[in-house]
Formats: structure tokens, C-alpha cells, sequence
């Protein structure tokens, strides 16, 4: 069994904050925070209460089927994001991780057809990612367990 980052959900809390700090320091307002649900809903919510932006949207990609078991590549899912809404804004995208990159890519490319500026937010960078997050809280290699997807699904 190979060693995991366990992020709780006090620590999240923490690291939302410090997340969205460095985004504040930058001097960078979004208009729309977007979730890259569904793994970035949770860290979109608390960024956009900590940065007091109230216009947040969605775009569902899928990518991993099991634990570090992937599509051949990312899809995204219904509802898809009204892109009128996104024309002229800049926008901050929200995922747990940049790991292979690839969801990420795939959705500021698509953002990016519509309006003029897209930056990124993460709470992990793994260091192999295609693409570098604008803001990100810290980086790792290890497989992390994140406090909304470890527990078992209630049935
Ligand atoms: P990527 O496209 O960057 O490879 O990752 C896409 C998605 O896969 C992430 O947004 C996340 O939901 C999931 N994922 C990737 N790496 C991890 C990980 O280490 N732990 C968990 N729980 N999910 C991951």
C-alpha cells in the first residue's frame, strides 16, 4: 500500500483560506469562480466565500474511474456551462489537483474560446502536470486523500 496525503477537512479549511490569500495578494478579482466538479465544488465554495465573489458556475469533467485509474481521456459531462454567461469575464477555475493536468488543460482551453482571461486555482500541484496552476496551496507526489471522497458512500 503506498503512502497517501491525507488532507483533513480542519486543514482544508485552513488551506482554502491560504489559497485564496495568495489569490487576493496577487491583486486578482474574478467576476465568476468556476468548479471543476466534481472534485473541485467544495474547494470553489470556500474560495469564493473567502474571496466574497458571488457568481460561481460548474463545468463536470470526468477522468478517474477508481484510484489512479483514468479514461483514455477527459470528458466533459452534463450540465454543460452556459458559455454566453462567461463572454467578457475573467474567471477563476477551481480543482482539487493538477495531477496529470490534462482536466485542467482541457477546461481553460475551453474557457479560454470564450473569453479573455482564465486563471487557475488548486489545492495540490502533483509535479508532473501538463499544465501549472496560476495558485496553488502546495504540491505533492503521493495519492491524497481528500475529506469528501474517502469516507464510503451512505447507502
Ligand atoms: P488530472 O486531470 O489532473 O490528472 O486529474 C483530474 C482529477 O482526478 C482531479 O481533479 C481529481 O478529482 C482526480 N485526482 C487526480 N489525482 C488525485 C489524487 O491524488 N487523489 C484524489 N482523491 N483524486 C485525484
Amino acid at each position: 500500500e503506498q503512502e497517501r496525503e491525507v488532507l483533513t477537512w480542519a486543514t482544508f479549511g485552513d488551506a482554502s483560506r491560504d489559497l485564496t490569500e495568495k489569490i487576493v495578494d496577487d491583486g486578482f478579482v474574478p467576476d465568476i469562480v468556476i468548479a471543476i466538479a466534481r472534485g473541485g465544488l467544495i474547494p470553489a465554495g470556500a474560495i469564493s466565500y473567502a474571496m466574497g465573489v458571488k457568481a460561481a458556475g460548474t463545468l463536470n469533467v470526468e477522468f478517474y474511474s477508481d484510484i489512479e485509474e483514468t479514461l483514455p481521456d477527459p470528458v466533459v459531462l452534463e450540465p454543460l456551462l452556459d458559455t454566453d454567461a462567461i463572454v467578457g469575464k475573467k474567471l477563476l477555475v477551481v480543482d482539487d489537483v493538477a495531477d496529470s493536468g490534462r482536466t485542467l488543460a482541457l477546461v481553460i482551453d475551453l474557457l479560454k474560446a470564450h473569453t479573455a482571461e482564465v486563471r487557475s486555482a488548486v489545492i495540490y500541484t502533483k509535479p508532473r502536470t501538463i499544465v501549472q496552476p496560476d495558485y496553488s496551496w502546495r504540491e505533492t507526489d503521493k495519492w491524497i486523500n481528500f475529506p469528501w471522497s474517502t469516507l464510503p458512500v451512505i447507502t
